[in-house]
């Protein structure tokens, strides 16, 4: 059985307090600062292929992967080598490179949901552009968003959005005008109803509806395909765009991530995270014909200094290239769902009150005995205090799950069968305390 050690964190404590000097609660974002589970936030020193070394040389099991971005583990070769050679030609040209081809062919060639791109820096700033092109496009001005799904940190989005605001306690951010506000609507997942409402409420007035791939920033909230092709129907016959974002779930569930899985077409397609293998890019990608209302075509201003930033396309292109490789998922996805079954056996045996669930290489424990979790609302807030006890046996047998319950876990292609076991039985015990 694995050790329990109580790991020193000195260093990382040390580091945190100056840290506290400089920036905002410590951190450059704030589920950082370890606010939702107990103690303080590790501070990293390295990583390579599944595992994390902190500042006192404590070593983890990583199951965060940067929150998304690092399938293939830490420190890869190619993605290393890739960069590297970039780095000696130049970091920023604000010019046109044949990176941006290479990257942007890879990505249309293998993914029938879009006819063109635009590379931006973060997940937030493709979403932002998305929805402004939907609005430029449709000339309306309303969105619909849903209760449970965080779509980065723009205005309009920040609106009873989830993940870190949940955690907070905080329905919305102060500084979002209300008159931003009053443009976006909020509806609850899985509710064909409060579909059907908002669209005869706001005929003629919305611009789009934003949806997840799958809702992952809330706990995972699997929507019903179903629900889907109901949300794809009613957009359609109301003349409004529906938007996937796939900062999470593209080049995750598939190469073309949730809308291969519901086998749906979008209108509006994000990306971010893995789309730069680590690095800061975001995408997002529709038809010819809407993505010729963006400039300079159209008149649907978006710009970049540091878009296709030629080292964070050489990182993208490395990532996506072994992502294209036939059979990388199916593996992935194998391998996830034996981890996921060897814990569900476990739950079961031992009766614990705690589901696990999973989609592609994302799972999520939810202290709950709910077959199916599908709308926000059916989590409750008290259930956070088991995760944080789960989070401290875990971190304290050298497993770095992410600083919230709300927030999934992620299995990279890094992950050893070893890697597997050694979680597994810490889990094991961590269970048997929270359960105590
Ligand atoms: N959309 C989704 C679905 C996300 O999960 C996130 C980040 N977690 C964002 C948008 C924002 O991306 P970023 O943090 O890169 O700005």
């Amino acid at each position: 059985t694995s050790q329990v050690h109580d790991i020193s964190r000195t260093k990382s404590a040390e580091l945190f307090e100056k840290a506290k000097n400089y920036f905002p609660g410590g951190v450059n974002s704030p589920v950082r600062a370890f606010k939702s589970v107990y103690g303080t936030p590790l501070f990293i020193e390295r990583g390579d292929k599944a595992h994390l070394w902190d500042a006192d040389g404590n070593e983890f099991i990583d199951y965060c992967c940067s929150w998304g971005p690092l399938i293939l583990g830490h420190n890869n070769a190619e993605i290393r080598e890739a960069v590297s050679a970039q780095l000696h030609k130049g970091l920023s040209f604000g010019a046109p490179t044949q990176l941006e081809n290479s990257l942007a062919d890879l990505i249309i060639s293998n993914n029938r949901y879009i006819e063109k791109i635009r590379f931006v820096s973060s997940g937030t700033e493709a979403v932002m552009s998305a929805i402004r092109l939907a609005r430029g496009y449709t000339k309306r001005d309303k969105i619909v968003k849903f209760e449970g799904c965080y779509h980065g940190h723009s205005d309009s989005l920040l609106v009873k959005a989830g993940s870190g605001l949940v955690t907070f306690g905080e329905t919305s951010s102060a500084g979002v005008p209300k008159a931003f506000a009053d443009e976006t609507i909020v509806i609850a997942l899985n509710d064909k109803a409060a579909l059907d409402k908002v669209f005869s409420d706001f005929e003629g007035q919305i611009a789009a509806v934003i949806i997840e791939g799958v809702p992952a920033n809330n706990g995972l909230l699997i929507q019903d395909k179903a629900y889907i092709q109901y949300l794809r129907d009613i957009t359609t016959s109301n003349g409004s765009l529906l938007i996937f974002d796939e900062v999470i779930t593209g080049f995750r569930l598939s190469f073309e991530g949730a809308a291969r899985y519901y086998d749906i077409q979008p209108d509006i397609l994000t990306y971010g995270k893995i789309i730069g293998g680590g690095m800061p890019v975001g995408a997002y990608g529709a038809s010819k014909e809407i993505m010729g209302h963006i400039s300079p075509d159209g008149g649907v201003y978006q710009a970049g200094t540091l878009s296709g930033n030629p080292v964070a396309m050489a990182a993208g292109i490395a990532t996506l290239s072994i992502l294209s490789q036939p059979g990388f998922y199916e593996k992935l996805e194998e391998t996830t769902l034996t981890f996921v079954k060897r814990i569900r056996d476990f739950i079961t045996e031992k009766n614990y009150p705690v589901s696990i669930f999973t989609i592609g290489s994302i799972f999520w424990f939810a202290f709950s005995q709910d077959e199916k979790i599908q709308t926000a609302d059916q989590i409750a807030p008290s259930s956070m205090e088991k995760y944080k006890v789960m989070h401290r046996e875990l971190l304290n047998r050298g497993i770095y799950f992410g600083p919230s319950g709300y927030e999934v876990g992620f299995i990279s292609a890094a992950h050893t069968s070893e890697d597997l076991e050694t979680t597994h039985a810490a889990i094991q015990e961590a269970l048997e305390i929270v359960f105590k």
